[in-house]
């Protein structure tokens, strides 16, 4: 059945009656309602049939077990169970004590269809209202138990996370620390700290005045920093939390703990230097050993291939080492060494003046286009740029077959000086686009695979020109050429 309003519902009436006539009667009258009606002649009977039922009829003088104790029987075992008596003419004491006793209502000898219909109905819909209630009692219990579980789960991760949070109020006062936050603040005792103003227990003055900044922000904004400290190496995350009408309520802070970087940064530390002495030095004694070598002049012509061939396979040894050392720099954010104002046409001159020669010993055409007005001044590394445009032009020299054209132009963009290096060489594949600024990247073609190399070069330019804020841009396509352009801010 279902169960779309209280009026509608129907269901199952037991009618304890000695008098056949007035069971029947029942019977008849709220069958046709939709009832279903159980009836029994005495108490005994009646309390066998009393289980799930929901009203009971119960006649009060019977033979048997009297009418008081079959109620107080059927109350023993189901309090909620609502039972109207039935009554004699002039029995009103009775029907008194037996609503005392618990029974619902009372209906009196002789009743009309109707005083019946609308006796059970009221009968029944307090039980089903009591029943609601409790279901939803139980279910108001469970949400309240799901909340505290929930909350105590919560808890337990927030105690347990190897990153530290730190919650304060709208005054700066502690309303949260757990015990990773505690160890990395260096706060000794965590013990009644709640409700504890900042300035208090935290020494950490960069952290304060960050929360401070949150707390005074009228937007939703994350305040990040780093807080070095003896062994210790923090990134400390903070923001406001906001109520539902926008105003701060407190702040969060999330610290995480990146002291394990200070040794990683350590024996990065000592694996460039050991490279650079341990492999740089003796390879270029080994050069310079070779070309003493080669000065000889009764040299076979087979031994002098050899070893023209052993010194260009140590150069391009240097230059894979060369290359890793200034990768390492960039990462370690030193890529650039100083910075000073610089004129980017004389930067881009003396590359070009340097590697004219390589591209006409290759056969191919190398120009330099310059604006007619001058340029402003950029802000950067000399050296550092310098190494931007050696790697673009040689990579344009590699990657250009013999007869073809390299052309760099400068010029000016709104607020930054750009470079391009065009070529006519074999291209870059579209998939490959995304890939080549990428470490060791190389594109692997019919065309490319003679061309030695490392994949650092562009990964080098692009970290330097990016530690410039400045950006790389690429177009290229395949057997027509390609053309780099980097854009670097002018000087304000
Ligand atoms: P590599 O030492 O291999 O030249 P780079 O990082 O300088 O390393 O370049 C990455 C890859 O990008 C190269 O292997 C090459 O396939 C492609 N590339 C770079 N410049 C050009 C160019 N001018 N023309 C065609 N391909 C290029």
């Amino acid at each position: 059945m279902v169960l779309e309003g209280v009026t509608d519902f129907k269901g199952k009436v037991l009618v304890i009656d000695d008098e056949a006539v007035i069971r029947e009667g029942c019977k008849k009258v709220l069958s046709k309602e939709g009832w279903e009606v159980l009836l029994a002649s005495d108490g005994e009977k009646g309390l066998e049939m009393c289980e799930e039922v929901d009203v009971v009829l119960l006649d009060l003088k019977m033979p048997g077990p009297s009418g008081m104790d079959v109620l107080e029987e059927l109350l023993k075992r189901d309090p909620s169970l609502p039972i109207i008596v039935i009554t004699g003419y002039a029995t009103v004491d009775s029907a008194v004590e037996a609503m005392k006793k618990g029974a619902y209502d009372f209906i009196p000898k002789p009743f009309t269809p109707d005083q019946l219909r609308l006796v059970v109905q009221r009968a029944y819909e307090k039980r089903w209202l009591e029943k609601e209630t409790e279901r939803l009692r139980q279910e108001a219990e469970r949400t309240l138990q799901d909340v505290a579980r929930e909350k105590g789960r919560l808890m337990t991760v927030i105690e347990c996370m190897a990153d530290g949070v730190l919650l304060t109020d709208h005054q700066s006062r502690i309303a949260l620390l757990n015990p990773a936050a505690t160890r990395l603040l260096g706060i000794r005792e965590r013990e009644g700290i709640i409700g504890k103003p900042l300035w208090e227990v935290l020494e950490a003055k960069q952290l304060r005045e960050a929360i401070e900044e949150a707390l005074s922000s009228e937007m939703s904004k994350v305040i990040s920093q780093e807080i070095k400290k003896n062994d210790l190496w923090i990134r400390a995350h903070t923001a406001s939390v906001k109520d539902l009408q926008g105003h701060n309520m407190g702040t969060v802070t999330v610290l995480e703990d990146l002291s394990h970087l200070l040794e990683l940064e350590r024996m990065r530390n000592e694996f460039v230097g050991m490279v650079s002495h341990e492999l740089r030095a003796p390879l270029s004694a080994i050069e310079q050993m070779i070309n003493v070598v080669l000065m000889k002049e009764d040299l076979g012509e087979k031994e002098r291939n050899f070893l023209t061939r052993a010194k260009e396979r140590i150069k391009g040894l240097m230059d894979l080492i060369n290359k890793l050392l200034e990768v390492s720099r960039i990462e370690a954010g030193m890529a650039i060494q100083r910075r000073e104002p610089l004129d980017l046409k004389e930067v881009v001159q003396r590359v070009v003046d340097l590697l004219q020669g390589e591209a006409i010993n290759k056969g191919l055409t190398l120009s330099l286009e310059l604006p007619q007005d001058p340029l402003p001044p950029i802000l950067g590394d000399p050296q550092g740029l310098e190494g931007v445009f050696v790697n673009l032009l040689s990579n344009a020299i590699k990657y250009t077959p013999n007869g073809g054209k390299i052309t760099v132009s400068i010029g000016l963009e709104g607020d930054y000086l750009r470079v391009s290096v065009s070529d006519t060489g074999v291209g870059i594949p579209k998939e490959d686009l995304p890939k080549i600024f990428d470490k060791f990247y190389r594109v692997r073609t019919r065309e490319t695979r003679q061309v030695i190399g490392t994949g650092l070069g562009l990964a080098i330019v692009k970290g330097i020109v990016e530690a410039h804020l400045g950006k790389i841009e690429v177009e290229s396509e395949v057997g027509k050429g390609s053309t780099f352009t980097v854009y670097l801010p002018k000087r304000v």
